[in-house]
């Protein structure tokens, strides 16, 4: 087996503590393991301003492989409610402010779904993966997470929209079920997980 095939590393294309360990915990099994981008020097800001989860992932992919020519793995997900029209979306981070707490954020939804019925308020956890090398190889994966937003905010576990992220088939929101239960049927852990097997097929 050459070196290649037997541990590809790829860094990840994201300053968040929570996601390092997130895609760790994740690809604990694989072959495949990622290093942070806190750890090559790589400082620049990426404007992420594209118009779909792809674009934006593949943004911040390139960006960074451009800069330290080492393959790249970046992500970029959020919340798209049916009932407002697909927001928040590629805007989920920045909705509202990118600074105002979650509680409030989650209780704005649940104001604007008021008096909508089960049946419509329909949403899902969308995350697009791109890997980006040198050489310019690309690879794309998007998963998703399929559920409702509820009428309260409910969880402890999770972060961001979890506390109104109802799952039906669970009677729970994604914020009262353990990490590892939710890394299992996540839209990120689905999205790595396709990921990881399609990098240690190809390379
Ligand atoms: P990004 O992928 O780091 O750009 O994150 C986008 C935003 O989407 C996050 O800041 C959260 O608001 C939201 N989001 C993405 N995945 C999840 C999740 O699993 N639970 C709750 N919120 C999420």
């Amino acid at each position: 087996m050459s070196e290649q095939t037997q541990s590809p590393t790829l860094v990840l294309a994201s300053s968040n503590k929570g996601k390092l360990n997130e895609v760790r915990q994740i690809l604990a099994d694989s072959e495949l393991s990622v290093i942070p981008l806190s750890e090559t020097g790589f400082t620049d800001d990426i404007e992420e301003n594209g118009e779909t989860f792809m674009e934006n992932a593949y943004i911040k992919a390139k960006a960074v492989c451009d800069a330290l020519q080492l393959p790249v793995l970046a992500d970029d997900s959020g919340l798209v409610v049916d009932a407002m029209d697909g927001a928040p979306g590629v805007m989920s981070a920045r909705f509202m402010g990118r600074e105002t707490p979650y509680s409030e954020k989650n209780a704005a939804i649940i104001k604007t779904l008021e008096g909508v019925p089960d049946e419509k308020r329909s949403a899902r956890f969308v995350c697009a993966m791109c890997a980006v090398f040198p050489d310019g190889r690309r690879f794309d994966v998007e998963e998703t997470m399929e559920g409702r937003i509820g009428y309260e905010i409910k969880g402890e576990h999770g972060f961001g929209y979890d506390p109104i992220f109802f799952l039906p088939e669970r009677g729970k929101t994604s914020a009262e079920i353990l990490p590892e239960e939710k890394n299992a049927i996540s839209h990120r852990g689905k999205a790595l997980r396709k990921m990881a097997a399609l990098l240690l097929k190809e390379l």
